[in-house]
């Protein structure tokens, strides 16, 4: 048998959370078993150990959506054992047992593997809030958005998500407005990953005019609502908007005009279900886009003990930049 935390449901709809050991014959169907070296803690992690959303909809369940490892077994045509492989999403930690165990058994098509220069630390440093900005980085590169163009505006700064948006858009060349509503006291980590100009998320967080002032020429938005309407209303003619999260909220109160009278493209970011030639193009990219002294500047390191702690402070607190977990 081997640790992992364990997600129970009781008869009246409780919820605990174990921190405990199951066997390999616990784990569920999938042609390659992995021995996970590194996760780390997402939002969506801490969901589904404070059962604040209904993240896990089978129960008993291990969380964890994203992990990176070695295979140990396979039968899949793909992996043999001892290749080094990344996990994020379909579905693990929500419907499928996740990477907070040392032992994972998954789909082989679900993984990629590790990109030349990044250890499984680094990978899960990344994880997949750096991924998912890499997906929205790469998606306003599709859409012919070019440094010479004008500033990105990036919401959500110093979360997960924000913190490595910015840091790729600076060393791509990018001039880089940085939304946070903690300018005064993370001003300092923002401009250290590489943002030029830092903004008070209180300017865009209340409604605001179908139409303002073209501040920016493109935007990576994680955080949605009023800020995503306000963001969409003051890009330049012809930009495009990622939109990829919900901290504020999921409603987006917006009008068409932002769309009708400047031509702005909204562009939808989902990592979960992504297909396997975008994620490899994405990891590649992380590989080579993201500076790995900003990246450590951005990471807390913690192992399998804090894992549950974090998962609530995550949600009660927040938590700065990113978190990776090593076994
Ligand atoms: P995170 O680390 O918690 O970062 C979110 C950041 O948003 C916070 O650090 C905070 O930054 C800002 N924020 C929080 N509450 C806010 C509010 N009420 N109004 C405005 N800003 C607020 O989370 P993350 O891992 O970066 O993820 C960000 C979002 O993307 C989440 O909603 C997550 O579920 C989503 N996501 C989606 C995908 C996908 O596939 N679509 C993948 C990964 C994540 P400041 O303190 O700097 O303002």
């Amino acid at each position: 048998d081997f640790r992992a935390i364990l997600i129970t449901k009781d008869d009246e709809g409780n919820q605990e959370v174990k921190d405990t050991r199951i066997a390999e014959s616990d784990l569920m169907e999938g042609d390659v078993t992995v021995s996970v070296e590194a996760t780390t803690v997402n939002y969506k992690d801490g969901l589904a150990i404070t059962g604040k959303s209904p993240v896990v909809r089978r129960f008993p369940m291990v969380p964890g959506i994203d992990f990176a490892g070695t295979v140990e077994k396979s039968d899949h045509p793909d992996w043999k054992p001892g290749d080094k492989v990344i996990l994020n999403g379909w579905g693990t930690g929500e419907t499928h047992l996740g990477a907070y165990a040392e032992k994972s058994r998954i789909k082989g098509d679900w993984l990629v593997s590790l990109p030349d220069g990044l250890t499984t630390k680094d990978a899960m440093a990344i994880g997949t809030a750096g991924y998912t900005a890499m997906l929205s980085v790469l998606g306003l590169e599709d859409s012919g958005c070019k440094p010479a163009d004008g500033p990105v505006v990036v919401t959500g700064a110093t979360g997960g998500v924000g913190s490595v948006a910015v840091s790729i858009l600076a060393k791509l060349g990018y001039e880089v407005i940085a939304v946070t509503g903690s300018p005064e006291e993370r001003g300092a980590y923002l401009k250290g990953l590489g943002a030029s100009t830092i903004i008070d998320r209180n300017e865009l967080s209340e409604k605001g005019k179908p139409l303002g002032k073209e501040r920016w020429a493109a935007g990576i938005d994680a955080v949605g609502s009023h800020t995503l309407a306000n963001v969409l209303a003051q890009t330049r003619h012809g930009g495009t908007v990622t939109c990829c999260g919900l901290a504020q909220g999921f409603d987006l109160p917006t009008t068409v005009m932002p769309f009708i009278l400047r031509g702005i493209t909204l562009k939808g970011i989902d990592s979960v279900m992504a297909p396997r030639q975008l994620r490899e193009r994405a990891w590649s990219r992380l590989a080579t886009d993201l500076d790995k002294s900003k990246l450590e500047s951005l990471t807390t390191e913690i192992g399998f003990d804090d894992l549950i702690p974090m998962a609530r402070k995550i949600i009660e607190n927040g938590i700065q930049g990113r978190v990776v977990a090593t076994f």
